[in-house]
């Protein structure tokens, strides 16, 4: 029977130990972290996201300010946003939620965030910090990946690890990651040729596709640790609707261990996302 690793449990944890240290800021600066949280439009998936991301904020101690913008908001007011956020001293997270609109260009955007302040670790600075190793702001669901990971891996050297999916959000970063901890990675993608050959090899199998049920038994070798980072949503015949991870985790019950979906890396993406606000603090603080 593989172990269920729980996500939420290991999220609270972090959660209390992050509520800790916002306390400890406060008293030693007199100012708790503050997280600016800008949305522009209204997808309704990104305003469940913001709206979690506020409230956990809020059980920790977190200062969040939203900013809302409409659909139709010009690139120019965004970045001029972005750098009233950047100089404003009380802020020491910038998280801008994805997607923006269309005629919005993320990549300029994610780049004026202060490398300082970006909580999501997607500015160049930090994804070259990433890759040479050299400390910066990880990017949360990678983050959260490994320390799910640490909870069953003590030793990841010589372990062969295979990441399905390249995205600049989970499947390159967390691939860095592992490779920091001396893993042999594999990073996969939708032209990976022979796909079940490749993880069947693997110790260690993120799948991070977006593809409900990829994974199958026979894809996995057994003992192998599985994090199945997908979140797709489904309709069923009755026409009621649930979230599906990558893995097909019925047929998956010879793995070591696994992550539920849902239940697993999601909860620790947003607990890592404010103990990045706070490792953004304690930056500032010492400067
Ligand atoms: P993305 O669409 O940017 O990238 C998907 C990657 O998977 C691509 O590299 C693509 O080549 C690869 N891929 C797609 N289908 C494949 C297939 N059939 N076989 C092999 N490779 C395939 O996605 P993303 O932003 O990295 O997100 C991936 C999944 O993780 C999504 O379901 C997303 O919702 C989920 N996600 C979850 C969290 C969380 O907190 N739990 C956070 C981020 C993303």
């Amino acid at each position: 029977m593989a172990e269920i690793i729980d996500g939420r449990a290991m999220a609270q944890k972090l959660l209390a130990r992050t509520a800790e240290q916002v306390k400890a800021i406060e008293a030693r600066t007199g100012q708790a972290p503050g997280l600016a949280v800008v949305l522009v439009g209204s997808d309704p998936a990104s305003e469940v996201y913001v709206g979690r991301k506020i409230s956990q904020c809020r059980k920790a101690g977190i200062r969040s300010v939203e900013h809302r913008l409409p659909a139709d908001t010009a690139e120019q007011d965004l970045l001029t946003l972005i750098d009233a956020l950047n100089e404003d001293a009380t802020i020491h997270g910038i998280l801008i939620q994805l997607p923006l609109p269309k005629h919005i260009d993320a990549a300029l955007v994610l780049k004026r965030i202060s490398p300082h302040k970006d909580v999501d670790g997607f500015h160049p600075v930090n994804v070259g910090r990433l890759s040479t190793g050299t400390g910066g702001l990880v990017p949360c669901t990678p983050l959260g990946i490994m320390m799910l990971l640490d909870s069953v891996i003590e030793d990841y050297r010589g372990l062969d690890a295979v990441v399905i999916g390249k995205s600049n959000i989970v499947g390159k970063p967390v691939a860095m990651l592992l490779l920091e901890r001396e893993a042999t990675v594999t990073v996969t993608h939708i032209e990976t040729k022979d796909l079940p050959d490749v993880t069947r090899k693997a110790d260690i199998v993120i799948a991070a596709a977006g593809a409900p049920h990829l994974v199958r038994g026979y894809w996995v070798k057994p003992g192998a640790v599985v994090i199945d980072v997908g979140i797709t949503r489904v309709t069923d015949h009755d026409g009621s609707t649930r979230i599906v991870g990558d893995c097909a985790t019925h047929e998956l019950e010879h793995a070591r261990a696994i992550t539920p979906v849902p239940g697993g890396v999601g909860p620790m993406t947003i607990a890592c996302l404010l103990a990045n606000t706070v490792q953004a603090a304690e930056m500032a603080n010492d400067d």
